[in-house]
């Protein structure tokens, strides 16, 4: 069976809507607390003679009112009409009233306007008007309402004992300390909330600034990263360099667009292969592709055929995707100019002599 603990939990969550964002969550949770609240003091004011029955009835009305408006801000999508109606009850019409009938300045309403402001300026939806209505009254119907007072001392409810205000003060008091808790607690719910939005933004730009936009693989300066770090860690390691054949004619024939879907269509198939044997593959820049490769010039051999077969199982409109390769094993004393120079030395030879094929700079005296 559930702890009492853990069912009160699940039932304030269910009061205070899941899945919703931290401001309506705070909403409802300040109206559930509203309504309890009012609902309490109904009974409590009405046994302890603290105001007249009519305002214990008032207060019973106005808790269902409450109980209403959460009902369709929760379950009806309309936390925007409702926190507006509710704020616009507060300040103008709820607390005013609590202040003719719960004594004034020497009773709690004071506290309440101030537990009221904390909730308002939290969970208002962002409207310059109505915003500025709600906090110019927040802040001046304090005022309004001693100037009352002090003109019409008649107008207020005044207590029949000062042991019967000791105790709805302090009652009062830990009512409001209850409601600035919710509060509170919305507003870290809040920052939590906002928290998360920004790392996942954070984490998108990073992912972004170093991915190319075009072929979703890494661009330059990540794939020349990544070279850097290889050549600090790694013992064996090929650099292999990719340059599609005859590229312009592509585009001259077929346009920059269709040009764009075979960059796409070629990376795809080097970061399918390089996935498989945990190799980095990225743009150089325009149709020339940088890839890592763990192993020696056996696997940039192997990864080339590869590359080639997925190639001509796909052909596009122009036909086959063509490219020349150069390729080089890391040696000790490499930088990463060293490293990419003979890997471009390589694909210059594959290209020089007949295009579409692999050479290794092992390889080059001999062609
Ligand atoms: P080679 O076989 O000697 O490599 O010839 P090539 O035509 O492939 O090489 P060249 O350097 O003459 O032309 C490269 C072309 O790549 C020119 C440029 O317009 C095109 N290009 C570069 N980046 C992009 C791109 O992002 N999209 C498209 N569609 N074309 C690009
Ligand atoms: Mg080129
Ligand atoms: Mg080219």
């Amino acid at each position: 069976m559930a702890s009492p603990l853990k069912m009160i939990g699940s039932s304030w969550r269910w009061l205070v809507g899941e899945n919703v964002s931290a401001r309506q969550i705070l909403h409802h949770g300040f109206l559930v607390s509203a309504m309890l609240i009012g609902l309490f003091s109904a009974v409590f004011n009405y046994l302890m003679e603290l105001t007249v029955p009519a305002y214990s009835l008032a207060l019973l009305v106005i808790s269902l009112m409450i109980m209403v408006m959460w009902y369709r801000s929760r379950f009806h999508g309309e936390y925007r009409r409702m926190s507006w109606l509710f704020c616009t009850l507060v300040t103008f019409v709820m607390l005013p009233a609590n202040w003719l009938f719960n004594n004034g300045a020497n009773g709690p309403t004071l506290l309440f306007y101030l537990m009221a402001s904390a909730y308002v300026l939290g969970v208002l939806p962002p409207d310059r008007i109505r915003r500025g209505v709600l906090i110019s009254g927040l802040m001046l119907m304090p005022w309004l309402l001693l100037a009352l007072e002090q003109t019409y001392p008649g107008l207020v409810a005044v207590y029949a004992s000062p042991s019967i205000r000791s105790l709805d003060m302090g009652v009062s008091y830990t009512l409001a300390f209850g409601l600035l808790s919710v509060v509170i607690a919305g507003y870290a719910k809040r920052i939590r909330e906002e928290r998360n939005i920004s790392r996942a933004y954070a984490h998108k730009l990073e992912r972004l600034s170093r991915l190319d936009g075009l072929t979703g693989l890494y661009n330059h300066r990540t794939i020349h990263e990544h070279a850097e770090t290889w050549i600090n860690q790694y013992e064996k390691a090929c650099l292999l360099i990719c340059d599609l054949d005859n590229f312009k004619l592509i585009n001259d024939a077929h346009g920059h667009p269709y040009g764009d879907q075979v960059l796409a269509t070629f990376s795809a198939h080097i970061q399918d292969l390089s996935h498989g044997i945990e190799g980095k593959a990225g743009r150089y820049g325009g149709e020339e592709f940088m890839i890592l490769l763990p192993g020696n010039l056996a696997t940039a051999r192997q990864f080339d055929r590869q590359l080639r077969e997925r190639c001509d199982a796909s052909p596009l409109m122009h036909g086959n995707i063509r490219f020349s390769a150069g390729a080089s094993e890391l040696r000790h004393n490499d930088s990463l100019a060293s490293w990419v120079q003979r890997s471009d030395e390589a694909l210059y030879h594959a290209k020089a002599h007949g295009r579409d094929q692999l050479i290794v700079d092992h390889d080059i005296s001999a062609v």
